[in-house]
């Protein structure tokens, strides 16, 4: 008999849900791995059933994400918060610039580190009017000469997604997609780097995946530490020193469910009904639920509104928490509320949600 298990609905922005299947397996793998008498996580990183593991979750990534040859698939440590320094180190020269498009605080952090090893500037910003959009492509302003063009795929705290990206030309083009890689296809051939911290879409926390065009390896500076370098990575498959084997391992079982789900074309119109369940509540409920982000920026990772008073929002928050929806809160850094539907969100998760917004307005209106 199955033992009724407790699982709450789950819309952290990070360590965040992950697939229930997943879970299970990983559970019903973890004392005797494939018949090894060890959980994956006691096994030698230099073991032929870990080079499996390992080489699976990077076959998955480069067949999901259709990764051309010329790129190749880093596993590396530091959570995303590592790359906003390991890129300017690695790339940033003298007498070059690189430019940033300012769309949020990980993308202002991503800059902040940057500034620390050469010459950087806005390509644009939207802080102006609050981080509420994405600016339009026409409208980026950065050179042809530049090292780099850093972006922000979609912005965690703010609730905005890029939906399409620029064409850079020869300047490469880098993005932080911590929090919607894997959430729809993308054209990979458009950038020059994508890194992502694991734990929204792809596993748990301690894993960082890079995915890196060979010839920007060859153009890197050569005076960088051993582990901060990216060549380092690739020229050893991810595997120099010991690597977050555990969490790697989750990430080929999640890429697997992915899979198995259909794929990403599957996966974003998944993501995309689940999005509109919420959006839905808050655009026909009469300004009584206010989002944070345009709407032609909206993001479908992160869905972030308010309510009209302070008092109303801290009640619905209560009243949320009660209900069983955990991670409601939005960022300590502006508050509100933010809705986060990774992939592994079920979409029985944003009806029931989208069903008590609609709820609480009827019982406070
Ligand atoms: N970039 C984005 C877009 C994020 O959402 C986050 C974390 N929420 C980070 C970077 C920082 O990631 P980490 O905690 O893995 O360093």
């Amino acid at each position: 008999m199955k033992l009724q298990v407790h699982r709450t609905y789950n819309f952290n922005a990070g360590p965040s849900a992950l697939p229930f299947s997943v879970l299970e397996k990983a559970q019903a793998e973890l004392i005797d791995f494939r018949g090894t008498g060890m959980s994956v996580m006691e096994l030698s990183h230099r073991s032929r059933t870990y080079e499996e593991v390992h080489n699976q979750a990077i076959n998955n990534m480069k067949e999901l994400l259709s990764i051309p040859d010329t790129y190749e698939i880093l596993f590396l440590q530091g959570g995303a918060s590592l790359q906003f320094s390991m890129i300017p180190m690695n790339f940033l020269k003298s007498g070059k610039k690189a430019s940033y498009v300012m769309t949020g605080s990980w993308s202002e952090k991503a800059f902040s580190e940057a500034k620390l090893f050469g010459d950087v500037y806005h390509a644009a910003s939207t802080k102006e009017g609050n981080y509420r959009s994405i600016p339009k492509i026409d409208q980026l302003q950065y050179n042809a000469e530049d090292t780099y063009l850093h972006l922000t795929s979609n912005n965690t705290i703010y609730g905005t997604q890029w939906t399409d990206f620029p064409d850079s030309g020869d300047v490469p083009l880098i993005a932080d997609m911590s929090s919607d890689i894997l959430s729809r296809p993308i054209d990979v051939n458009k950038f020059a780097l994508i890194y992502a911290g694991a734990q929204k879409n792809l596993g748990p926390s301690g894993v960082t995946v890079v995915i890196i065009r060979k010839d920007l390896l060859e153009q890197a500076n050569t005076s960088v530490p051993t582990m901060l370098k990216y060549s380092t990575y690739a020229k050893n498959n991810s595997l120099y020193n010991t690597p977050p084997t555990f969490g790697i391992y989750m990430l080929g079982e999640v890429l697997n469910w992915v899979r198995e789900l259909g794929g990403l074309t599957a996966i974003s119109e998944r993501n995309e009904q689940k999005a509109k369940l919420i959006y839905e509540a808050i655009d026909s409920s009469n300004d009584f639920y206010i989002g944070h982000a345009d709407k032609d920026s909206r993001s479908l990772m992160n869905l972030t509104f308010n309510l009209k008073t302070e008092e109303l929002e801290k009640k619905f928050l209560e009243q949320a928490k009660k209900e069983g929806f955990v991670g409601i809160n939005g960022h300590r850094s502006i508050g509100g509320c933010r809705v986060s539907s990774y992939n592994a969100v079920p979409i029985e998760a944003c009806k029931a949600f989208s069903e008590f917004m609609i709820d609480f307005q009827t019982k406070n209106s």
